[in-house]
């Protein structure tokens, strides 16, 4: 089998498909977790970008609860992985706090909670009163906030790195700086880099927002968005910022999320941008954000800047699915530190013949987005526009 990207998705197939027994390739184009997975904010938000009652308001309620615990067992699997493979990811089971931005997300809260402990059978969400809120996240402006003590954080570039140990471990030949440059199908399947190629029977393709070239027509679901972190030195009372070392995030549609590293640093993504140019100065870009929020950091110095792709889909859930043998899981839309580990395993669940799981999980596959390939970009970025106006609104 041969493996294209090694971030999450990638590594995690690999792993489970070596210790099925299948003999493992992994190419990546550049260093492990030189994707999104090396590069995210950390945060393990338990469930699909879509919460408890939209699933359910889309695809009824049998299959919303299906798809509920399929990202419980996600987590699961993750927790397993980094505890059976003994990776040190500075892995905290501490919860996860959604803030609500405006007065009326509450009620949406409320309704989560409810749907999650009646339908779901998952008691550990709980809406927070604004007083409570800010006892937790000293934040201005905020009306309170669901709290899923199922949720926490992790160092990303480490649990990546994790994996690919694991993964070697488990007798997968892992190649960085191995672009993949083209995907034959026809006559078995045929990986080309530069200088060689990799024939195999089974294929995964684990590239995410930086699929585009390599694949265009399955790529037509995704949309890859810039998205800016910054973090701050070592703070001297990090509690104060965030009280029981949460993961947070807020309710707005270009959302701010935010965690405490295990040196102390506050890890802050938000913002935004469209266009493929990064801000000139992204220094600057994350910390406008940051200060927005925690103005009393305003003397804290940024000693890191950074940005990565994010993959969006239009129902916010991923585009899993195959074409003949070259099996994919990309777009899960921000929230892609839990579930490529459930990816990884029913892609090679799949290949080895069961694919009961792994059909669910295609069924509910994104739609294209409109516009071809010339339009699909501009007509998305003024959609995500008007959202983002109405945050400011
Ligand atoms: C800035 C940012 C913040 C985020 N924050 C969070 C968060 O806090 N919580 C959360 O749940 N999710 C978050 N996400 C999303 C999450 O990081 C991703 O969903 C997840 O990492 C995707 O993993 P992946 O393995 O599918 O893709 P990636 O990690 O992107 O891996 C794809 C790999 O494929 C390689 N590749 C691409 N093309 C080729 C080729 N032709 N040949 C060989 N290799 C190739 C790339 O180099 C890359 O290493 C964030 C994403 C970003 C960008």
């Amino acid at each position: 089998m041969v493996v294209i990207g090694g971030g999450y998705t990638g590594l995690h197939a690999a792993l489970r498909a070596a210790e099925r027994g299948f003999s493992v390739i992994l190419l990546e184009a550049g260093r492990i977790g030189w994707g999104a997975s090396g590069r995210n904010g950390g945060q393990m938000i338990p469930g699909w970008r879509k919460g408890a009652s939209e699933l359910i308001g889309r695809y009824g309620p049998e299959t919303a609860r299906r798809l509920f615990d399929l990202s419980m067992e996600a987590r699961a699997l993750t927790l397993e992985t980094i505890e059976r493979s003994a990776i040190a990811c500075s892995l905290r089971t501490s919860g996860h706090l959604t803030l609500a931005a405006k007065a009326g997300d509450l009620a949406g809260m409320h309704a989560q909670a409810d749907t999650l402990a009646r339908v779901m059978d998952y008691p550990h969400a709980r809406v927070l009163t604004a007083a409570d809120a800010r006892n937790r996240v000293p934040v201005k402006g905020m009306h309170g906030g669901l709290l899923d003590e199922g949720g926490g954080h992790l160092h990303p570039l480490n649990y990546a790195l994790g994996l690919a140990e694991a993964a070697r471990g488990a007798g997968v030949r892992l190649f960085e700086h191995s672009p993949v440059l083209s995907v034959e199908t026809t006559g078995g399947l045929r990986a080309r880099t530069q200088t060689g190629a990799v024939k195999a029977r089974f294929g995964v393709l684990a590239c995410d927002a930086l699929l585009g070239g390599l694949a265009p027509r399955i790529a037509r679901r995704i949309m890859p968005v810039a998205n800016y972190l910054v973090a701050t030195g070592p703070l001297a009372a990090p509690g104060s910022i965030i009280a029981g070392d949460l993961a947070v995030s807020d309710s707005r549609f270009v959302v701010n999320y935010f965690r405490m590293s295990a040196d102390g640093r506050l890890i802050f993504g938000g913002g935004e941008r469209y266009v493929p140019q990064p801000p000139p100065d992204i220094a600057a870009f994350g910390r406008a954000h940051l200060l927005k929020l925690f103005p009393q950091l305003r003397q804290a110095p940024i000693t890191h800047a950074w940005g990565g792709l994010v993959s969006i889909t239009l129902s916010r859930l991923p585009h899993i699915g195959r074409e003949g043998n070259l099996f994919f899981a990309h777009g899960y839309s921000g929230q892609g530190v839990l579930i490529p580990a459930l990816a990884g395993k029913v892609l090679v669940e799949a290949m080895a013949g069961t694919a009961e799981r792994f059909d669910v999980l295609k069924g509910v596959a994104p739609p294209e987005f409109p516009g071809g390939a010339l339009l699909r970009a501009p007509l998305y970025v003024l959609g995500m526009l008007w959202y983002a106006l109405r945050d400011r609104l």
